[in-house]
């Protein structure tokens, strides 16, 4: 008979963290999959709304940084497999308000590793502890090169920093108590359910409305882009078949320069709106460039490829063409999550600097 284990997933009602939870809740229908989120403006129910009603499917609302409320959640749920994602992401607001990321992503992700090792007291048969990080972490590159599980740390933005001591936190915790531990650090994602602060939703939203679209510097970032579906299936792929203590990058190797990128978006949103070709170009508007920008990001995958097979299955034109089409027919969960604090925030961000 299968395995029956109980694997917590933080984070679960984030971007990410709802196509991790809707592939194992559907996958593995022998596990119980349990979903904590502390429902931050990043966390929102409906993005699982879907599962929410399965039988292997529970929802917990807890704070990571809360060590007496995480020590509850584990004494009744006993997890055999955590899969953390749960954290502040988004590099802009690590710049607007760095404490927070602080707390999130160091305090949080120490608490989870605390708690887990509690738990389990030395007995760390059919246990993991998955932490899932960014490729950020590595720092910037020049126009050349890629980073590799071996290429040194070096975070330059409050989120990156705060990612990168998660990341030996939990090295950390692997070595000094033996706790099982697996990492993945991963290229930036995009696809359904992400919160329009990100620049795809954040565009294809403004294009739909005739709105600017705010450009940072010129447009010349460079980044790896790889569709959320694959890098949960990575994050499955991993979570059983990788071997403990290990890092894999995962990575599209899919690079875009921002502007690019954008362009690309424009051509196809004009074709999918019926709109006259130009048109949403033309609402490019070029911005104050975000502080300390890092200038490319670009992972080589080799390893997890080579030692676990995995490689993305979406060419990027495809994946972008889903997400738009995914955008353009959930008007009602963009209404949601654009209402009530999400005006302010955007207000602040680029309409009163
Ligand atoms: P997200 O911001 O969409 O979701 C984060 C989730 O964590 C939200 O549901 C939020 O409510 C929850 N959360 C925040 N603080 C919490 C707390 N104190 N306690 C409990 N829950 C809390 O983020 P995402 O884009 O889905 O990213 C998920 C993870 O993947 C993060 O760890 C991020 O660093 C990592 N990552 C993201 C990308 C990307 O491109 N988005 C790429 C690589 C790695």
């Amino acid at each position: 008979s299968k395995l029956e284990k109980t694997i917590l997933v933080t984070g679960g009602a984030g971007f990410i963290g709802n196509h991790v939870v809707r592939r194992l809740v559907r996958n593995y229908p022998h596990y119980k999959v349990v979903n904590l989120d502390a429902l931050t403006y990043a966390g929102n129910l409906e993005n699982v709304a879907d599962v929410a009603d399965a039988p292997n499917y529970s929802f917990v609302k807890a704070d990571i940084t809360e060590l007496e409320e995480i020590r509850s959640v584990f004494t009744v749920y006993n997890p055999d497999v955590i899969v953390h994602l749960a954290a502040e992401s988004h590099v802009d607001r690590s710049i607007e308000n760095p404490l927070v990321f602080v707390k999130t992503n160091l305090v949080g992700t120490a608490t989870l590793l605390q708690v887990a090792k509690e738990t389990w007291k030395g007995d760390h048969a059919g246990k993991l502890f998955y932490h899932v990080s960014t490729d950020e972490v590595y720092g910037s590159l020049g126009e050349t090169g890629f980073f590799v599980e071996t290429t040194p740390y070096d975070p330059r933005s409050p989120y990156s920093a705060s990612k990168a001591g998660s990341d030996h936190l939990v090295r950390a915790w692997g070595h000094t108590f033996d706790l099982p531990i697996i990492l993945s650090n991963c290229s930036n994602n995009y696809g359904p359910y992400q919160f329009p602060e990100k620049l795809l939703p954040l565009f294809i939203n403004n294009i739909k409305q005739l709105k600017p679209l705010p450009v940072y510097g010129k447009g010349v970032n460079v980044r790896d882009w790889l569709y959320v579906e694959d890098h949960a299936r990575a994050i499955d792929v991993i979570m059983h078949d990788g071997k403990q203590g290990e890092t894999y990058n995962i990575g599209g190797h899919n690079e875009y320069r921002n502007i690019d990128l954008i362009k690309l978006l424009c051509e196809l949103m004009d074709k999918k709106l019926d709109r006259a070709p130009g048109t949403s170009e033309g609402l490019i508007t070029y911005v104050t460039d975000r502080a300390g920008h890092d200038m490319r990001y670009a992972i080589d995958a080799t390893k997890l490829q080579n030692d676990l097979g995995w490689t993305p299955s979406l060419q990027f034109r495809e994946g972008l063409e889903k997400t738009i089409d995914w955008y353009l027919s959930n008007e009602e969960w963009m209404a949601h999550v654009t209402s009530g604090a999400y005006q302010d925030y955007y207000a602040e961000m680029y309409v009163n600097r």
